[in-house]
């Protein structure tokens, strides 16, 4: 990974050697985040992506209200999927209408706080749709709506997959025209789709299908709806590169291919504003976790790096969020970064799990306790994705440098 610069063997954050940085965090364990590379990973994405496609921040990768303040002021626009997230993004200078809600069972509180708020509600069922209706007439309110479409299509080499087959998200597209004709006659204001069909994906060509397939998918829907189609979110799926062997994504061939698809869409759906929601691509790579070694112990020939953080604050880097077969994150010992690599080790939290488990004999300098290890590709899907609570230890902090 080399993201963060190395000066006299210490990692650097934002321009802080990572032991000053500690220090000034008050306490370890701690997640920081790096400004610029957030900052930076926006204009790298605008300059691949034709100048048409918005850009708007997925809030749950990382709803840390610091850093959704700084995204207000690069991307387009926030989605959200819980009346907390929601908070977080008008509390920002994000517009309303910038922001929009997804997610499964939306109670009646989060849609009555989404119509009063003026945001776009996703809508993920024909029953949420009349829900949506009723709430709009007992406020007062024309609620703004889009539908997620469940696309009949889905993506071979997407690390999760939110789409094709029978899910929870979204209605099937083979459902949408008769939802549609319903739709036309309550009180609420269409303004397009919504189509998602996965995430953390490092395939170009996998990548470039899906716009293919859902540009054409948007067409065929927008012949049954009611109005035209205002707002087309093309779903995101933009991956990072987590475990060995993996690439950074070379997005120049999907911008590419985004400005080949892009006239005969517009030709078709002229009012369309087309958005693409990412969040783990936009500020994974600019987060690092890190904790202390509190004690180092062998057993049965192999080395253990016995830290104050685990996954209690890290579950993803634990292997335990969402991973079939676990794979090391990459893990420094973030004060000797100059040092050469002494053997394997293991670094584990203070559970009373073996689950608890940061890396598996891993290649890694001589360290002693009192050093700091950091665990890279952890700007999404962090704190907020872990069980906090789960034996009582003390909580992380975060910081956004
Ligand atoms: C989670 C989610 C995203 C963000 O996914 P990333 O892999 O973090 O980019 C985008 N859109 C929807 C609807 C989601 O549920």
């Amino acid at each position: 990974m080399d993201q963060f610069p190395v000066i006299n063997g210490e990692l650097q954050i934002s321009g802080i050697p990572i032991t000053q940085l500690a220090e000034r965090a008050g306490q370890t364990p701690f997640y920081a985040y790096d400004r610029q590379l957030i900052t930076e990973r926006v204009q790298h994405l605008r300059n691949a992506l034709p100048e048409e496609i918005h850009i708007h921040y997925a809030i749950k990768a990382n709803p840390m209200p610091a850093v959704v303040q700084h995204l207000a002021g690069l991307v387009d626009g926030f989605d959200l999927a819980s009346a907390g997230e929601m908070k977080t993004a008008l509390d920002t200078t994000m517009p309303a209408e910038k922001i929009s809600m997804a997610g499964p069972g939306k109670t009646d509180k989060e849609l009555r706080q989404a119509i009063a708020a003026g945001i776009t509600i996703n809508l993920e069922s024909e029953g949420e749709m009349r829900h949506a209706a009723q709430t709009g007439e007992k406020l007062g309110i024309t609620p703004r709506v889009a539908v997620r479409v469940n696309p009949d299509y889905d993506l071979k080499s997407s690390g999760m997959k939110m789409g094709g087959g029978p899910k929870q998200f979204g209605v099937d597209a083979e459902r949408i025209p008769t939802m549609l004709k319903e739709l036309s006659t309550l009180g609420l204001k269409f303004i397009g789709f919504h189509i998602f069909w996965g995430s953390q994906n490092l395939n170009p060509e996998a990548i470039m299908e899906a716009h293919e397939k859902t540009f054409d998918l948007a067409i065929r829907l927008s012949e049954h709806a009611p109005s035209a189609i205002q707002s087309l979110n093309i779903g995101g799926g933009l991956g990072i590169p987590y475990f060995p062997g993996e690439k950074r994504l070379d997005l120049t061939p999907i911008g590419e291919n985004l400005a080949r698809l892009l006239p005969s869409l517009q030709t078709q759906l002229p009012k369309a504003e087309i958005i693409t929601e990412l969040g783990r691509y936009l500020v994974g790579e600019a987060g690092i976790y890190v904790c202390k070694i509190i004690d180092i112990k062998e057993s049965r020939g192999e080395k253990f790096l016995i830290t104050n953080g685990g996954l209690h604050h890290h579950l993803a880097a634990s292997g335990n969020f969402g991973q079939v077969i676990r794979k090391n994150y990459p893990v420094a010992i973030a004060n000797k970064m100059d040092s050469e690599i002494l053997g394997t080790t293991n670094i584990v939290g203070p559970l009373c799990t073996p689950l608890d488990l940061l890396a598996n004999k891993m290649e890694l300098p001589h360290a002693e306790t009192g050093d700091l290890v950091a665990i890279y590709q952890s700007g999404a899907y962090g704190y907020t994705a872990s069980p906090e609570r789960f034996l009582s230890q003390p909580m992380a902090c975060e910081i956004l440098v």
